[in-house]
């Protein structure tokens, strides 16, 4: 045997690994975080505190302050104080903040995806080439457009709603926060940003570089805590506009909250997003996309295609490659740069998957968990798995799972396929894997989703708009569109 045979006898092995590729950078955690308000950190008023962990070691990694009705109070305050004197900034100005910002980001971007991924549990690969690439990339967006709403938004004068209340989820804690603040910031509004209560880290630092840019204090107010904090955010009589990200079930009580005092809203909310695979699409490519599409982040994303329509004529052999691929996937420590699937974001989400799958199971549905290795000791993990089997009335085709769980289902027709895909309240997002291009633009414009990526999936950019339809939520976030929920009288 030469050495290039067994070289790939190796690789074709069973025993063959990566070697460990743990990342180097170690970004500095304070013990204790204050609340970011009016230009400066500060404790609760009434002093509480939470812990914030490791979801990959269950280590604590910092206290942070968690703000009462009282200190929300004090920020929407500050923002609104500091509401007049940014609006009447000029574009430009506005947007020389928004460049310096963005290029401290590039600059601090190694640290930041450190942080995040401790926080949160996704990849090191993941938040290191996805997320901070795309967090500054929106600040570099909106600092272009500061100085150009006029001709945004043509023939029309553009006024800032005023104090925007803004609440984020774990999943993505500072593309959240930049997806939110920065058009906010370019139309002139002030904002009271509220992060997820399990990963508040990567804001707190984004509020200290906000220091160092000389951001005016009160522009921006940072309010870590729980679910109370973000609804005494939404409750507070100095709100101008709320934009929220999170759940359907949270979404709709702000909605109702706000709709007696006629507050514009946007709303991100859940999905139950639907990959349709013809068989003439290109098996490979597809395959890549679906595990892209539903393991990225080990699917806490809320556009997670996590049902899978294939054409019957190729479910079997789609099912096979599809098995073969996710056994591959690695799991482990997500400070390790080969990790596919790091650790679940908290005790709470990882029981829910797991009760959601083993409702799948007591339903009937098949479920093929093809991951052998170990879990690491400690911390919340949970192997990547399919279903096959699956009956529209499952569960798991209906319900978010939020995990890295895919549903796979057959179709015969387009029709089929349409009705299967639409069959649900949400409408985040679709696929359509296809070779051709009639059949893309046909299926398209049937799809009940507010995103359908063709032959590809997972895609962001900040000129293009991202949100739902149905009970995903309304509003749009990046582009020109998204511009418009941060300006009076052109939100609807
Ligand atoms: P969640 O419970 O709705 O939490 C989202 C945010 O709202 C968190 O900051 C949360 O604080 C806060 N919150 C909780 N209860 C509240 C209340 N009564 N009033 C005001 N704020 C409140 O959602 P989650 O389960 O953490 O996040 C996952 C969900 O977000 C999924 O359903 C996912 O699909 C969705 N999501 C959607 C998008 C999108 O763009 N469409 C993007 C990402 C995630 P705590 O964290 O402290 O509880
Ligand atoms: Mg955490």
């Amino acid at each position: 045997m030469t050495d290039q045979d067994t070289a790939v006898a190796d690789v074709n092995g069973l025993d063959w690994d990566y070697s460990p590729a743990p990342e180097r950078t170690r970004p500095e955690i304070a013990s204790t975080y204050g609340l970011f308000i009016d230009g400066v950190f500060q404790p609760a008023q009434d002093e509480r505190t939470f812990v914030t962990t490791n979801p990959a070691t269950g280590a604590r990694l910092a206290r942070v302050a968690q703000a009462g009705a009282a200190d929300v109070d004090l920020a929407m305050q500050a923002a609104k104080n500091a509401a007049r004197p940014w609006a009447r900034l000029s574009g430009r100005q506005r947007g020389k903040y928004l460049f310096r910002l963005a290029r401290r980001i590039q600059e601090c971007a190694r640290e930041l995806a450190v942080l995040e991924t401790m926080d949160g549990g996704k990849p090191i690969k993941e938040s290191r080439d996805v997320d901070l690439p795309l967090v500054a990339a929106h600040f570099f967006y909106h600092a272009g457009w500061a100085d150009k709403l006029e001709w945004a938004f043509q023939g029309r004068p553009v006024k800032p709603h005023g104090v925007c209340g803004q609440i984020i989820p774990w999943n993505f804690p500072l593309l959240m926060a930049a997806w939110k603040l920065a058009p906010a910031l370019a139309c002139g509004n002030t904002v009271v940003l509220k992060p997820a209560e399990t990963t508040p880290l990567t804001a707190l630092h984004l509020a200290q570089l906000l220091q160092e840019i000389d951001l005016p204090p009160g522009v921006v107010n940072i309010v870590t805590g729980d679910g109370e904090t973000g609804a005494a955010v939404a409750a507070h009589p100095a709100l101008s506009k709320l934009a929220f990200t999170g759940s359907t079930e949270v979404g709709k009580a702000l909605m109702r909250q706000t709709a007696s005092r006629d507050i514009p809203l946007t709303l991100e909310l859940g999905g139950k997003s639907p990959h349709i695979i013809f068989a003439d699409a290109a098996m490979e490519q597809a395959i890549e996309g679906v595990v892209n599409g539903i393991w990225f982040n080990q699917g806490h994303v809320c556009c997670a295609g996590s049902r899978l329509l294939v054409e019957e004529s190729i479910l079997e052999p789609f099912v096979a490659a599809l098995r073969d691929r996710m056994a591959q996937l690695r799991v482990g420590d997500p400070l390790d740069k080969n990790t596919d699937i790091g650790a679940i974001n908290s005790r709470e989400q990882l029981e829910r998957i797991r009760t959601l799958v083993r409702l799948g199971q007591e339903e009937g549905a098949i479920l093929h968990d093809v991951q052998t290795g170990p879990l690491p000791g400690k911390g919340w993990w949970f192997p990547p798995c399919f279903f096959t089997g699956v009956q529209p009335s499952h569960v798991v085709a209906r319900e978010e799972i939020f995990g890295p769980v895919l549903s796979v289902m057959s179709f015969r027709t387009p029709e089929e396929a349409i009705r299967r895909a639409n069959s649900t309240p949400y409408g985040l997002a679709a696929g359509i894997w296809t070779d051709k291009g009639s059949k893309i633009f046909d299926m398209a414009q049937r799809l009940e989703a507010g995103v359908v990526w063709c032959n590809t999936y997972n895609q962001f950019d900040p000129a293009s708009p991202f949100g739902g339809v149905k009970e995903s939520g309304f509003g749009r976030e990046g582009g020109l569109h998204g511009l418009r929920a941060y300006v009076r009288g052109v939100d609807r």
